[in-house]
């Protein structure tokens, strides 16, 4: 096959905008095709970027508008049986920034139109013909669409990935459920801390806000998933006393769920991760994201892994001859690196949702998990201090990427 020299993007959340705007620089045209028809999907929730995020968001010149109005995290507390340590940061590198995931959609879908790229809106993808002188995209509406490729970055419950093989696996539930809240309640840390908090009952996490109040995350245990719809279609209320029910004995988590405001509450649904994915590409479709990458929250890196990925998809199409070659090469690349923090993410959340066994345990699993963070140069470096070379020529013989070591044990 020819190099690549257009593609069709499916998805314009995370992984998408960034990977039309590199392909860009690549010198390779890109449309984003969108299912919903405005920029951010309405789906609340607040997310970081770390340090290897913020480094590759500043390759496609998005970092400055993506985190304009982030917050930093310029510290660590872990917490837990009335104990709080402080965890060092990885020493030298800017702090992660929180935003909002509506906001950090706006910001790439700002940039990648001022840089020239397409959108198009309310088109939701359903099916694509792979031929010898292109793909074909089918979407909802009737439409259709030919490039050399089509990426999916559409998500963790993506199309594409079953377009690409019909017996991949879809999204694994991790057992918690995603509720947040400002609560207009101080707590007695400094601006700019982030807590991640093993109560009584379940896991949460908090951290003050510049305005004075507190930012709020439950991970509520439960034992089936629960779609966003029918978590939404549960009064707030009825929200309101389970968190007080799981939460209520926690200090501070007690008093923030007493003081909160039902009306602020905004509901995320079950929380997901993907299990390892065997086919990331087939022919000219290939997939990048959460839709081939979804660590479970627990990692903190779901966004900025989306980012990277999306760059050394760029790459790999760049300098390598046709499709199947570049998506080969990329997925050498990447794979190590994404499915270790995945499995290091997915012990960290066998630790949030304490059931009878794991109850019994827990303490020995917090010292080990406590002693692992206190290590930050060992157990973070090497995902926050990961760079691209993106002047650096991609070979068909690039050594496979660097795994991050192993899970916490
Ligand atoms: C509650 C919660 C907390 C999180 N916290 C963090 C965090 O702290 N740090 C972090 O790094 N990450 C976090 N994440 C993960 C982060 O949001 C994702 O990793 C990131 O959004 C992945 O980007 P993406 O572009 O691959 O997928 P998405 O952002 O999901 O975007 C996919 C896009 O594709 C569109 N789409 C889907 N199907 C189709 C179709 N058939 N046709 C056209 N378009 C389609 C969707 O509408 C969507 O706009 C969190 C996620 C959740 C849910």
């Amino acid at each position: 096959m020819n190099k690549v020299e257009s593609a069709l993007v499916i998805g314009g959340g995370v992984a998408g905008p960034v990977t039309a705007l590199a392909l860009r620089k690549a010198g390779i045209d890109a449309i984003v095709y969108e299912a919903y028809p405005s920029t951010a999907d309405g789906i609340g929730g607040t997310l970081a970027i770390a340090p290897n995020g913020l480094a590759a968001l500043d390759i496609v010149g998005a970092r400055d508008t993506a985190t304009a109005g982030a917050q930093p995290i310029t510290a660590t507390v872990m917490s837990f049986g009335g104990r709080s340590v402080a965890l060092p940061p990885v020493a030298g590198l800017p702090p992660m920034r929180l935003l909002q995931r509506a906001e950090l959609y706006r910001a790439l879908y700002d940039v990648a139109v001022a840089d020239g790229i397409r959108f198009e809106h309310g088109k939701r993808l359903e099916s694509a013909e792979d031929g010898a002188d292109g793909v074909t995209a089918r979407f909802a509406d009737g439409s259709t669409e030919k490039a050399d490729v089509l990426i999916g970055a559409d998500g963790i419950h993506s199309t594409v990935r079953g377009l690409i093989d019909p017996d991949a696996p879809g999204p694994g539930y991790t057992g918690l459920l995603g509720l947040e809240a400002v609560v207009d309640r101080p707590v007695e840390v400094e601006t700019g801390t982030m807590c991640f908090a093993f109560g009584k009952r379940a896991y949460y996490l908090y951290w003050r806000r510049p305005d004075g109040r507190t930012g709020f995350g439950a991970n509520l245990p439960r034992e089936r998933p629960m779609r966003l719809t029918e978590a939404r279609a549960v009064p707030r209320e009825e929200w309101l006393r389970r968190l007080r029910e799981t939460y209520g004995d926690d200090d501070p988590g007690g008093d923030l769920v007493r003081h909160l405001d039902p009306d602020r509450l905004t509901v995320s649904g079950s929380l997901h991760l993907m299990p390892s994915v065997p086919r990331w590409y087939r022919g000219r479709l290939v997939l990048v994201g959460d839709a081939v990458h979804a660590p479970s929250n627990s990692s903190g890196q779901g966004a900025s892994l989306a980012i990277e990925s999306a760059i050394e998809l760029a790459r790999c199409l760049r300098d390598l001859p046709g499709p199947e070659s570049a998506f080969a090469v990329y997925e050498r690349l990447r794979r190590p690196r994404v499915e270790s923090i995945a499995a290091r993410a997915a012990k960290i959340n066998h630790m949030k949702a304490p059931g009878p066994l794991t109850g019994a345990v827990l303490p020995v699993l917090m010292r080990l998990l406590l002693k692992t963070a206190m290590r930050p140069e060992k157990t973070l470096g090497p995902q926050q201090r990961h760079r691209i070379d993106w002047a650096a020529p991609v070979t068909s013989a690039a050594p496979p990427g660097n795994p991050v070591g192993r899970p916490v044990s």
